[in-house]
């Protein structure tokens, strides 16, 4: 039954939680880099829901895996063995080169779950305490929403009014490494560093180059381990499969969720080698719906996808066209001062001077203009398209923005 965009936002407005502030569209149909809201009108996706629908909407391979396993077994919980959960962690395991995998559902559960191995493997590997366990974290930081998470969040609707926290972090600023040599130097009893390779929610912000390879060294040297949380970064968005890959650095523990599943299905899941990994016995830690058979399947086939459609080549190359395309744009912009990302994550900050809402009054521009994005913190915009975009397509986002963005002008 049809619903108009009114009707549907009065609905969720009264019946919903008001736990979000979305862009006024109501969507009703996907494929590949377009969407539909339900009055027809399409649009590019320059969001791809926070970088889970890296494959495009609805990509019929993924579709197609879940559909066939949804109608043979979908559930089985972790009571019973399914026939395709040992398959996919062969799969996935030999695709991200660790030894295990530990299949969860959301990004904040992958987290919480690196969070509790990192802390027993302290326990087992170096005797600190369970008072003691310390995470080092960086500041502007997102991991999710849980009540742990939100702990050490700097982001204060995030955090206010919802303790008391959990203790156990250290926060450092992002991309410091003699901060993070401080830290290590000054407690005896840290765990791990659990960083973003990229801050995507703080805005999309790129460390300097050989931030993550000293950070990784200098875990190493203090025996702690290396935790990236590739959620947003991961599976290709950035240009390479992970975007620690950029600096060939190998995570000890790697926390993926979102596009792992092309955005179909939820996925999440963390990886990590037999020394780290086999802390967790039976009964530790767990999840209904972790490794369910119609995630398994969707997670081999988005995978697939990234692999045969070479999404990574292909954000590297759209990604550097963006950035070069916004570049000559910009340098004469009054209301935009930079664009900045790797690969298909980027973002473009607006000027101090300009109004704090300008961002959202521009993402709703762009909306009218037949693109969705959506402002992070403050006046920045994330641009974050499905990587199955081709150039032609690009160019004609790019000509949908700097439009857009000349009636502020
Ligand atoms: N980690 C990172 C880096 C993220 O960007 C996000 C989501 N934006 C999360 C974790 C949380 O994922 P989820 O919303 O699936 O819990």
């Amino acid at each position: 039954e049809k619903i108009s965009s009114q009707e549907a936002i009065r609905l969720e407005e009264k019946y919903g939680a008001h736990n979000y502030h979305p862009l006024p569209v109501v969507l009703e149909k996907g494929e590949g880099v377009h969407v539909w809201d339900v009055e027809g009108k399409k649009y590019y996706d320059f969001l791809s829901a926070y970088s889970a629908v890296n494959q495009g909407h609805c990509h019929p391979k993924i579709v197609g895996a879940m559909t066939a396993q949804a109608q043979k077994l979908a559930l089985t919980s972790r009571a019973f063995h399914n026939d395709v959960l040992g398959k996919y962690e062969k799969f996935a395991t030999e695709y991200f080169g660790f030894d295990k995998l530990l299949p969860m559902n959301t990004g904040a559960e992958a987290v919480e779950t690196a969070i509790k191995i990192a802390r027993k493997w302290a326990y087992e590997e170096k005797g600190v305490n369970e008072a003691e366990a310390k995470i080092i974290v960086c500041e502007n930081n997102f991991h999710g929403r849980t009540t742990t998470i939100i702990s050490f969040s700097n982001d204060e609707d995030a955090r206010k009014n919802f303790g008391p926290y959990t203790p156990g972090f250290i926060k450092i600023p992002y991309n410091d490494t003699e901060a993070l040599e401080k830290a290590l130097k000054e407690n005896e009893h840290v765990a791990g560093f659990l960083v973003e390779p990229i801050q995507g929610e703080a805005g999309v912000y790129v460390p300097s180059e050989g931030f993550l390879k000293r950070a990784k060294a200098l875990c190493e040297q203090h025996n702690v381990l290396f935790i990236a949380d590739e959620v947003q970064t991961g599976i290709a968005r950035t240009g390479k499969l992970l975007a620690v890959d950029h600096e060939e650095v190998k995570p000890d523990v790697l926390i993926l969720g979102k596009a792992i599943s092309g955005g179909v299905y939820p996925v999440s899941a963390v990886l990590a080698n037999d020394p780290v990994m086999n802390v967790i016995k039976p009964g530790q830690h767990g999840s209904t719906f972790g490794g369910n058979p119609v995630a398994c399947a969707v997670a081999m086939a988005a995978l697939e996808v990234i692999r045969d459609e070479n999404l990574a080549e292909n954000a590297e190359k759209l990604g550097n066209l963006f950035r070069r395309l916004m570049d000559d744009y910009i340098r004469n912009s009054k209301i935009v001062n930079l664009v900045r990302g790797k690969g298909l994550l980027n973002a473009i900050v607006i000027n101090d001077s300009e109004d704090s809402s300008t961002a959202w009054d521009i993402c709703m521009q762009l909306k009218e203009n037949g693109l969705l994005a959506k402002p992070t913190h403050g006046n920045i915009i994330r641009f974050a398209p499905p990587l199955v975009m081709n150039e032609e397509q690009l160019r004609d986002c790019v000509d949908i923005i700097t439009k857009t963005l000349k009636e502020f002008e």
